[in-house]
C-alpha cells in the first residue's frame, strides 16, 4: 500500500519496535526490545505510565487479584525491592509501582506521553509499519507492538440528556485527577459492574443521599481486604520464584485454589462448610474450591444459590434484597466483583437502590435523572456504564496491514487472529494480552510478560533466520479461532449477555472472543508453537521466497 502523499511531506522518525501503550503491557514491551538493543520507542496516550491504573482513579478503585500475583514477576530485583502493604491494593498503590518499575528500568526517556495512535498502516513497498498519531507524529518501525490493553475505551453515558446535566458528571474510567469533594452531595451511581460496585461501597459513606442506579445485578463476592503481615511477605519473597514459576502455568495465573474436586462429589455438609468458609476468608475463593462451576451449570447453581442467600441475609428490605440478586445468568458467567461491605450499604437510611431493569432511566435532566417519570434531584453523577473491551481500542486505531487491508474490515464479524498476538494479513505487527488469548481471564501481568517473551523469542528466531517479517497464516488463524470456540463451548462463561461477550455494545458481533483453557494451557499451547519451529506463521526474508511453517491441528 502507498502511504498516503499527506504523510510522506512529514518528518518520519526510524524506529526498530514502536509500541503502543504504557501500561503494564508495554512497559515490559519497552523494556524487553530495548534491552535486545533494538532501538524502541513507546507512545501512550495518558500522561503517565499505568494504563488502567492510570486512567481508573474512582473512588474505592481497586484490584481483584491479589497483589503478590499482580506484579511483575520477571525482575527478581522488583521482586525483592516492591513491598505491597495490602493483599488487594488500592488504585494509587498499584500506579505508585508502575511508576516505580518505570523508574527503576529507566522507561520515562523512550515513551512519548499524551501521544494517541490514529494511524498504524503497512507499507508494502518497504515492508515497514507507519505509525502516525493525534498529535502528529510520524513513526516508521518494523516492528509495531500494540499493548492497548482490553479496557481502555469507557462506553460513555450513552443516555439521552447527559449533556444537560448541570451538577457534575464523572465517568469512572476517566477520574479526574484533581480532588472530588463528594461529601454530603446527592450522588447517582449509573452501573453496578466491578467499578460500580467499588464506588457505591465508598460513596454510600460521603453522599448525603445515594440512589444506584441498578440494570443488571452483579454477583458480589466479598474480598476480606487486610494488611500483609511482614512475616508473610518474608516468605512470599524467599520463595518468590518458586510460587511464579507455579502461577504461571495455573488457570488464571494466581495463588488463588484451584481444586480437582468437582461440586457434587462431596456431600451436602461439606460443600456448605467449603462454600462458608471461601466466604468467610475470601471471597474469590468461591471459583476455585469446586472444579466444575464454570462448566457444570448444576454446581454453579448450587454457588449461586449460595451467595444469593447471602445477599437475603445481608439486606434487610427483603424487596431490595431480592432486586440486588442476579437471576438467569451462572454465576462467574460475568466477572465476579469483589467488595468490602456492598451490600451492607443498602441498609442505610441514605441509600436508594433503583431498579433499572423495571424503571429504565429515561433520560438525564439539568438537575438530575427521570425515571418512571419522576425526576431525582442529583449534585453528582458517576457513570461507571462499562468499556467497548476487547477490541475497542484496537479499532479505534485506523489500522491496515498488506495491500491496504483493513482490521475494522477483517473484524466486522468478530476478532480473528492467532494465538491472540499475531494477525495473518499484518506482517510484524503483535497485539499483547488482546482480544484471542486469556486475557482478561488471566492474570494480566503474568500474560503480558509471557505474551512479549514469546513475540521476543519469535523475534530473536527471525534475526538468526535472516527473516524481515512474518504473520499468521489464514490456514493457522482459523484454526485458532476454532480452538476459541472449541473451549469457550464447553464454558458457562459465554452464557452471559457482558462485556466478554459483546452484547454491552449495541450493534458488537456477539461472540466469546477469548482463550477459556486457562493461563497454563494457553502458555503450553504457544510453546509448542515455537517448540514446533513456529508453526502457522509464514516468514519473508529480502531475497529469500516466504517459508511457511505449517501448523498441526490443535488439540
Ligand atoms: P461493566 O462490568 O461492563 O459494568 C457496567 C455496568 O453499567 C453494568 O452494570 C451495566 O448494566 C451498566 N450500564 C451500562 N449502561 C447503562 C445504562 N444506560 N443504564 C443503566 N446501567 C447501565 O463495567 P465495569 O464495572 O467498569 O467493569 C468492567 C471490567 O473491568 C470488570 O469486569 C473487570 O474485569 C474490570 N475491573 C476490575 C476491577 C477490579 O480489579 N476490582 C475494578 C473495576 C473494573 P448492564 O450489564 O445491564 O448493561
Amino acid at each position: 500500500m502507498p502511504v498516503t502523499q499527506d504523510s510522506t511531506a512529514k518528518q518520519s522518525q526510524k524506529v526498530d519496535v514502536l509500541v503502543v501503550g504504557a501500561g503494564f503491557g508495554g512497559m515490559y514491551a519497552l523494556h524487553k526490545f530495548r534491552e535486545k538493543g533494538l532501538h524502541t520507542v513507546a507512545i501512550e496516550a495518558g500522561d503517565g505510565v499505568g494504563g488502567t491504573w492510570y486512567w481508573n482513579r474512582y473512588p474505592g478503585a481497586r484490584c481483584d487479584v491479589m497483589t503478590i500475583d499482580y506484579s511483575y514477576s520477571f525482575s527478581d530485583e522488583i521482586q525483592q525491592e516492591w513491598t505491597w502493604s495490602e493483599r488487594f491494593c488500592s488504585q494509587s498503590e498499584i500506579l505508585s509501582y508502575a511508576n516505580f518499575v518505570a523508574e527503576k528500568l529507566d522507561l520515562l526517556r523512550d515513551i512519548k506521553f499524551g501521544t494517541r495512535a490514529s494511524v498504524v498502516e503497512f507499507d508494502d513497498a518497504t515492508q515497514r509499519w507507519r505509525i502516525e498519531t493525534e498529535q502528529g507524529d510520524i513513526f516508521d518501525a518494523k516492528f509495531c507492538i500494540l499493548s492497548t490493553g482490553p479496557l481502555s475505551v469507557p462506553k460513555g453515558v450513552a443516555i439521552p440528556g447527559a449533556d444537560s446535566f448541570e451538577g457534575e458528571l464523572y465517568l469512572s474510567a476517566r477520574w479526574p485527577h484533581h480532588d472530588v469533594e463528594l461529601d454530603g452531595k446527592r450522588i447517582g451511581v449509573i452501573g453496578t459492574g466491578s467499578s460500580g460496585v467499588q464506588i457505591v461501597s465508598v460513596v454510600a459513606h460521603q453522599a448525603s443521599h445515594l440512589h444506584v442506579f441498578q440494570r443488571t445485578p452483579s454477583f458480589s463476592l466479598p474480598m476480606r481486604n487486610q494488611k500483609l503481615d511482614p512475616e508473610y511477605v518474608a516468605q512470599i519473597k524467599k520463595h518468590y520464584n518458586a510460587i511464579r514459576a507455579v502461577t504461571r502455568m495455573t488457570f488464571s495465573g494466581g495463588t488463588r485454589p484451584a481444586s480437582s474436586r468437582p461440586l457434587f462429589s462431596v456431600t451436602v455438609e461439606e460443600r456448605n462448610a467449603m462454600l462458608e468458609e471461601a466466604w468467610q476468608t475470601a471471597g474469590h475463593n468461591l471459583l476455585g474450591i469446586f472444579s466444575d462451576l464454570l462448566l457444570n451449570k448444576d454446581a454453579n447453581d448450587v454457588v449461586a444459590d449460595f451467595v444469593r442467600k447471602k445477599i437475603g441475609e445481608t439486606v434487610k428490605d427483603p424487596e431490595v434484597a431480592e432486586k440486588l440478586k442476579p437471576r438467569g445468568e451462572p454465576i462467574f458467567a460475568r466477572r465476579p466483583c469483589l467488595d468490602t461491605n456492598y451490600y451492607e450499604v443498602f441498609n442505610q437510611d441514605n441509600v436508594t437502590l433503583v431498579d433499572c431493569l423495571t424503571t429504565p432511566i429515561e433520560r438525564i435532566t439539568p438537575k438530575g435523572v427521570i425515571v418512571d417519570g419522576k425526576e431525582i434531584e442529583l449534585d453528582v453523577i458517576i457513570a461507571a456504564t462499562g468499556f467497548d473491551a476487547l477490541t475497542g481500542a484496537l479499532l479505534s486505531i485506523d489500522i491496515k496491514g498488506r495491500e491496504g487491508a483493513s482490521l475494522r474490515e477483517k473484524w466486522s464479524e468478530g476478532a480473528r487472529s492467532y494465538l491472540g498476538m499475531t494477525i495473518h494479513g499484518f506482517p510484524n505487527l503483535f497485539t499483547t494480552a488482546a482480544v484471542n488469548g486469556p486475557s482478561a481471564l488471566a492474570n494480566f501481568i503474568l500474560l503480558n510478560e509471557q505474551n512479549v517473551n514469546w513475540i521476543s523469542d519469535l523475534v530473536d528466531h527471525m534475526t538468526a533466520q535472516g527473516h524481515d517479517t512474518v504473520e499468521a497464516t489464514e490456514a493457522a488463524e482459523d484454526r485458532w479461532m476454532e480452538r476459541i470456540a472449541q473451549l469457550a463451548s464447553k464454558s458457562l462463561m459465554p452464557k452471559a449477555n457482558t462485556w466478554y461477550t459483546g452484547t454491552n455494545i449495541p450493534g458488537k458481533p456477539r461472540t466469546f472472543p477469548m482463550y477459556a483453557g486457562g493461563l497454563g494451557k494457553y502458555t503450553e499451547d504457544c510453546q509448542i508453537v515455537a517448540n514446533n519451529g513456529y508453526e502457522g506463521l509464514t516468514f519473508r526474508g529480502q531475497s529469500a521466497t516466504p517459508t511457511v511453517h505449517k501448523a498441526r491441528e490443535t488439540a
